[in-house]
């Protein structure tokens, strides 16, 4: 088995484009752009509760470093930097080069310089650090939304969720659907050009990790409002109903914006060439309330929210792990 210190030289070194000290120093030294502030996010990945044994090592490398790249998304931010600890039971060297050729191929994607990190013996547990630029005054945040404010998301939320319940085995997708639910599921594409786009436009923002629901709840906290929600198409009942207003995992943008930009927004789906769906308003009322009317306008109360580690007796959402039974 090779030495931690061969480890990060063989497999966690890479060539940098924006950092003037990566890998190998006490400390990497990186220089901001003029003018814009540092946005910083952490996430953990712990196996058993984010993701189990036998997860795709590739996969898990792209979406260790995807969920972080969109918390970015969500503020508005160019991800530029990050960091990556990491805790490996005896690793075999296989496991390790896919879960870093998976990292770095969504590190290339995004544009984001691997600047340091920790390595030590342990149950497999990833955490990243991720460093991103806004112009100030510019960031995304979820205490920006006023009422009257339409409220929009992006792509299909729910779609990771069901290839969840596919494996395991709590529904039976077909094709094309179950590929597009477990790319979704294994491959999340987190949202950065459309955050970018949302600077200037959008009030408030959240990424959907959690569920629809739940970080809507979390924006209309944050704002002191509440939202009145008419999502089109929503599924009558049942699994496909919870995976897309609860299930979470998705990395889509939730995002709010004064309805005079409607048109804007429209177009900003037509130049990015990804959906957006407005799915309901602000309105004045008591801070986090939520009223979801199906197309009929009846009013429908959800069983589930979203998903809460501490509350949950199942653990959390991840990529194999989640069960909201
Ligand atoms: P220190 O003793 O200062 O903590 P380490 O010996 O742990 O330094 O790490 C040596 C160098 O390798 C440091 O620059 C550190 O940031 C980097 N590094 C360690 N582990 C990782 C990793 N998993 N990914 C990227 N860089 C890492
Ligand atoms: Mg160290």
């Amino acid at each position: 088995m090779p030495s931690e210190f061969e480890l990060i030289a063989r497999y966690f070194t890479r060539a940098t484009s924006h950092t003037e000290l990566g890998i190998g120093d006490d400390g990497a030294l990186v220089v901001p752009t003029h003018g814009q502030v540092l946005v910083i996010s952490t996430d953990l990945l712990v196996e058993g509760t984010h993701f189990l044994s036998d997860t795709d090592p590739e996969a898990l490398g792209w979406k260790t470093l995807a969920v972080n790249i969109s918390d970015m998304a969500a503020m508005g931010a160019q991800p530029r930097w990050a960091t990556l600890a990491a805790a490996l039971p005896a690793p075999t060297e296989s496991w390790i080069e896919d879960f870093a050729g998976g990292f770095f191929e969504c590190a290339n994607s995004y544009g984001i310089d691997l600047v340091g990190g920790d390595t030590t013996r342990g149950p497999r547990t990833f955490c990243v650090t991720i460093i991103g630029e806004v112009p100030a005054g510019q960031a995304l945040r979820r205490d920006g939304a006023k009422a009257g404010d339409s409220i929009w998301v992006s792509g299909k939320p729910g779609l990771a969720a069901l290839g969840l319940a596919h494996l395991q085995g709590r529904t039976r997708l077909a094709e094309p659907a179950l590929s597009e639910c477990l790319a979704a599921l294994h491959r999340p594409q987190p949202r950065i050009s459309l955050g970018l786009a949302l600077r200037g436009i959008a009030s408030a923002a959240i990424d959907v990790s959690d569920g629809l629901l739940a970080d809507l709840g979390h924006v209309l906290e944050q704002s002191g409002l509440a939202a009145r929600l008419h999502i089109p198409n929503l599924p009558a009942a049942g699994l496909e109903r919870d995976c897309l207003l609860a299930g979470g995992d998705d990395y889509e943008l939730l995002f709010t914006a004064a309805a005079g930009l409607d048109s804007a927004v429209m177009a900003l789906s037509a130049r990015l060439e990804l959906p957006l769906t407005r799915i309901g308003e602000i309105v004045v009322g008591p801070p986090g309330e939520l009223v979801l009317c199906d197309d009929g306008g009846s009013v429908i109360t959800p069983a589930i929210r979203g998903y809460d580690h501490f509350m949950s007796p199942t653990g959390r959402e991840g990529t194999v792990s989640r069960d909201k039974q």
